[in-house]
């Protein structure tokens, strides 16, 4: 059974599902729409049609049907009065990223508030009955609409109506009445203009009979009477009835200004600022008539850009008004729509990423540039946030605290979408026919190209409707939950002794024992879980290896063996193991508030692991940590420590501790049970866990960060050690880096040394050609270098192979000796690296008996390689460094055979 079947069942018994006391009293009628046969309930007798479908759908713009006017944030104030005035506690919204369900990155409707998960099941806990909400909701499938069509947002406050019906809260006919007097005594709408319209709603397992409330056509609500669970063709009665009205508070505010767009009442002072910047008068007549089009017609056409023609042709808009009026101001109103959900999105502690919830976030900011890019609008974004925050704070004050964090996340992603155009544009330029949506979708996860850019560059005019719904299916759909298949039959829950006395010896009674697995009655090892490492230790002779739970049976994975079923074991926990894993997890919880008060409000922890002798903890952060941010989280780690700080722990009903201490208590997931165990390092670290920790945070003696390293998008991870193993790690630390300052002591002593020994050649360097030229006929020894002078008219050799000579002082010799003395031969061979090479000057007079390239070439063949030049100079050399005193005499036997 669908919808459609289920709504036409309960339409048969309206009596039973859709009649209320209101109805009776004010003697409302129930009809049946003449165009679509939907039943409706109505006070004005000439009405045939469903507000869908009446002549005076969306009249209310340019003719608001009420005498009072609420922008935004005035009509909230209205909203809370009434509901408070009638008995409702107004509770504050809860934040955007759902961190209490496994399955939802972001809140979509007010009612999530209040469910969570008990074991596989999802529960209603609400913090009072009846209450009223201003729920910020995230929904992405619309995006195309967004700017367009005058109501479609990324982010919109649903006021949250929640009742459970006992002696405190009310069922069916209050919630009507409360909201047929809402709209009529407080907002003073004419009681002919409520219409109510038979629906069903159905959500998260639990459906029921619904009764929507519209005013001249717009839906302003939706009461939701929830009592059935299963699904449409298989369902029960719930055990608990559940109230659940949702209403769109852009849409009160609308109703009340009558504003061409529910825009222009939900940004008032943002648009007017942004429009007075491009010269567009939003009062005028004509947008008027072009909004009311689109808003009659939207339901009408499959596609929306055969809207926003049909909407141009009867408002007769020319082409020049579209492009100086209508196209500009669609702009305005997304990049406004669009940055109050970044707003609220990365406040919450959201970032911009390309996994998971981020994806949106950074799709929106990416259509924000390019939008403005396209439309040539040069608006400052901080300025915007700033002007949005100043609107909200009325109403969000929680907006104050973030300010400065916003800016700082758009702006970084801002310049990582700019630093990535040049790629696009590479890219889009490789494009060589029109996209379809599959390769739209293609070029977003692949490439970053957002179908917004290819507009801006004109490869496509409009985006496919299709686009965001079938994007956002792909990535807001669940996040993976895993479940385990081990069946333990009917195994009661184990005893977790960790959570009591915390003996490390004790004995239990074998339950069951099978392949390499024993269940105790209880146990004192710890079971694998939040990223906490489990105990090892014996059972009786046996090695126990593993510890996972199932459920609430744990199981130890023993080796060599296992224990007979019945018997009674000893067991022993291996203390040393414990101790390490327990303080390297408290320092986790200390580094997970460290980074965050050095980062920003965005670190959450993102996944966590804790061994014996090593840890890690995930973070989401934009960028890789640089040095000075590590010093400073590990600094103030180290303080935290040092202050020896209790760590206590209580257990509080869930509902308590979420009101106390907020959702930052779920740093490592959701809890998955209704009273939740919160560990608390004094105030400066709060935290639902259900590991083990130190009872003073000076246990931890000293907490040492070992490596950080940015492992994907958004994600940074740290790796630490704490305890005995950081002080081992600090010696060793320590000891390596004396042992490196040694060894660059040392370096820079040899180049200090050689810088000085040049210097000192350099002032010796003339005496020294002065003293070879001058030398005796013979073999004579100047600074070893070996000079054999023969009579005039015959070629001189001069060579040196000392290691204290360089490439510079060969050249520079050689040189020297030839310019002085034309009949001189110089040979120089020195080491580079792994080569040995040679260089050779001839004078004037030797080159014409022996050439420099023929000695060259003679000593580098003796060297192993080869070489080359001209006559008077000539360089070469080889691998066969042993061979250089051959080489030389060989050269020298060379010249001075003439
Ligand atoms: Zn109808
Ligand atoms: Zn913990």
């Amino acid at each position: 059974m669908d919808k459609k079947e289920i709504l036409s069942k309960f339409s048969t018994d309206p009596e039973r599902y859709y009649k209320v006391k209101l109805f009776e009293d004010e003697r409302f009628e129930r009809k049946s729409c003449v165009t679509c046969k939907r039943f409706y309930w109505t006070m004005d007798e000439n009405r045939v049609n469903c507000p869908d479908h009446s002549d005076d759908t969306y009249s209310f713009i340019g003719n608001p049907p009420t005498a009072k006017r609420f922008d935004y944030t005035q009509a909230w104030k209205e909203v809370e009065s009434f509901f408070v005035k009638n008995g409702h506690t107004s509770v504050n919204r809860y934040p955007v990223v759902c961190r209490w369900r496994d399955d939802l990155y972001f809140t979509i409707a007010s009612i999530v508030d209040f469910q969570r998960v008990m074991g596989s099941k999802v529960v209603f806990e609400f913090p009072a009955n009846p209450l009223v909400v201003p729920q910020t909701c995230l929904r992405f499938k619309d995006l195309e609409n967004v700017g367009i069509t005058g109501r479609h947002f990324s982010s919109f406050c649903m006021i949250g109506q929640h009742s459970i019906p006992n002696s405190q809260g009310y069922w069916k006919d209050e919630c009507i009445d409360l909201d047929y007097r809402l709209v009529t005594e407080q907002f003073g709408v004419d009681k002919k203009e409520v219409i109510f319209v038979e629906d069903v709603w159905e959500g998260g397992g639990s459906f029921g009979s619904s009764l929507e409330f519209f005013v001249k056509g717009l839906e302003l609500g939706n009461a939701v009477f929830t009592e059935f669970q299963g699904d449409l063709s298989n369902y029960k009665t719930l055990d608990q009835q559940i109230i659940d009205m949702g209403a769109g508070l852009e849409r009160f505010a609308w109703l009340t200004m009558g504003t061409p767009t529910a825009y222009d009442c939900c940004f008032g002072p943002i648009t007017n600022n942004l429009l007075q910047q491009v010269g567009i008068d939003a009062n005028d007549e004509l947008l008027v008539t072009y909004f009311t089009e689109i808003a009659k017609h939207l339901e009408r056409f499959s596609d929306l850009s055969e809207v926003r023609k049909n909407a141009i042709k009867t408002s007769g808009l020319s082409d020049e008004q579209i492009n100086k009026i209508i196209t500009p101001l669609e702009g305005i109103y997304l990049i406004v729509d669009h940055i109050r959900t970044l707003i609220f999105a990365i406040s919450d502690g959201a970032l911009p990423s390309n996994v998971g919830g981020g994806y949106n976030l950074r799709m929106m900011l990416r259509r924000i540039i390019s939008t403005m890019d396209r439309l040539s609008l040069k608006f400052d974004m901080n300025e915007i946030v700033d002007t949005q925050i100043n609107y909200l704070k009325n109403m969000y004050p929680e907006l104050e605290k973030t300010r400065e964090d916003i800016k700082t996340i758009i702006g970084i992603e801002s310049g990582r979408y700019e630093n990535s155009k040049l790629r696009m544009e590479k890219i889009v330029s490789k494009l060589n026919q029109k996209p379809t949506v599959d390769d739209l979708i293609r070029l977003y996860e692949s490439d970053g190209v957002t179908p917004d850019y290819l507009k801006e560059m004109k490869v496509i005019s409009d985006i496919p409707s299709t686009f965001y719904s079938k994007l956002s299916q792909l990535h807001q759909s669940k996040k993976q939950k895993e479940q385990d298949q081990v069946s333990l039959e009917k195994l009661p829950d184990t005893e977790l002794l960790y959570y009591g006395d915390d003996p490390k010896e004790f004995d239990a009674k074998v339950l069951k024992s099978f392949d390499k697995y024993v269940v105790l009655d209880k146990t004192s090892f710890y079971a694998r879980g939040g990223g906490q490492e489990p105990d090892h230790g014996t059972i009786e002779k046996f090695e126990v290896v593993d510890v996972v739970k199932h459920g609430n049976v744990v199981v130890h994975e023993l080796k060599n063996g296992i224990p007979k079923e019945g018997s009674t074991v000893s067991c022993v926990i291996d203390s040393k193991r414990r101790d390490g894993i327990t303080k390297n997890h408290t320092s986790t919880h200390i580094l997970n508030s460290s980074t965050r008060s050095v980062l920003g409000s965005w670190v959450w922890q993102h996944s966590a692991f804790k061994e014996e002798d090593h840890a890690r903890l995930d973070i989401t952060h934009h960028s890789a940590l640089t040095d000075d941010e590590i010093v400073k989280i590990e600094k103030l780690a180290n303080s935290i420590v040092e202050k020896n700080m209790s760590v206590t722990i209580e257990s509080f009903d869930r509902g308590t501790a979420e009101q106390k201490y907020g959702f930052k208590i779920y740093q490592g997931g959701i809890v998955p049970v209704k009273s939740v165990r919160i560990v608390s390092i004094e105030d400066f670290d709060v935290e639902a866990c259900g590991g083990t920790h130190v009872k003073k945070t000076g246990e931890i003696e000293l907490i040492k960060i070992t490596r950080t390293k940015r492992i994907q998008d958004g994600v940074v991870r740290i790796e630490f050690v704490s305890g005995p193993t950081a002080l081992d790690y600090t010696k060793q630390h320590d000891a390596s880096i004396i042992k490196k300052s040694a060894e660059l002591k040392e370096k820079m002593e040899m180049k200090e040394k050689r810088r000085e020994k040049k210097q000192e050649l350099r002032e010796r360097f003339p005496i020294l050609v002065d003293s070879i030229i001058q030398s005796k006929i013979g073999t004579n020894i100047v600074d070893e270098i070996i000079v054999d002078m023969t009579e005039s008219g015959k070629p001189n050799f001069c060579s040196t192979i000392s290691d204290q000579y360089d490439e510079l002082f060969h050249t520079s010799l050689g040189q020297k000796l030839i310019e002085k003395d034309p009949w001189m031969v110089y040979c120089g061979v020195f080491e580079d690296g792994d080569k040995i090479r040679t260089i050779i000057y001839s004078g004037e007079q030797a080159a014409k008996y022996k050439k420099a390239v023929d000695i060259v070439k003679l000593v580098s063949e003796m060297l192993g390689g080869a070489g080359g030049g001209n006559q008077r100079f000539a360089q070469g050399g080889g691998k066969e460094k042993f061979k250089k005193n051959d080489a030389i005499e060989k050269a020298k036997a060379m010249v001075l055979e003439v």
